[in-house]
């Protein structure tokens, strides 16, 4: 399975979860993107977004990375809405990307964390 997935890193956490090696609740998956729960939620919706293929950060985006990107964006507020987000403007949902260190990203592999559903939640 782990041989179509370009740029795999076999010590990283979301790889393995997209090679199947760690169990992961699925939200969505097509030939590039890999969606799944959370393991800690904020909010009554909470799933991380992800490339399947490694990209550590947001800070290591290229040029040929663009369209990637694009239809990550794209597909979140369709993906927010199926996982149970109110619908945009009393709803809505939050796009978070933590970047480096400083930037509070724990896992070093890209990922857009998508919240939602009604407030209060439990951080952010
Ligand atoms: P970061 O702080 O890097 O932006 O966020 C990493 C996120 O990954 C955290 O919200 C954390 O709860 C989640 N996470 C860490 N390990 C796992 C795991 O093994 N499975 C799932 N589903 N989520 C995880
Ligand atoms: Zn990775």
């Amino acid at each position: 399975m782990t041989e179509n997935i370009v740029d795999h890193d076999p010590n990283c956490l979301f790889c393995k979860i997209v090679a199947g090696q760690i169990p992961s609740k699925l939200v969505y998956q097509d030939d590039e993107i890999y969606a799944f729960h959370d393991i800690h939620p904020w909010a009554p919706v909470h799933f991380l977004l992800i490339p399947k293929q490694h990209i550590a950060s947001m800070a290591q985006l290229t040029d040929a990375q663009a369209a990637l990107m694009g239809r990550m964006m794209v597909l979140a507020p369709k993906l927010a809405l199926a996982q149970g987000c109110n619908p945009y403007p009393a709803g809505g949902f939050r796009l978070l990307c933590n970047t480096g260190a400083e930037g509070g990203q724990e896992v070093p592999h890209l990922h857009i964390h998508v919240m939602g559903g009604p407030r209060p939640w439990l951080r952010g």
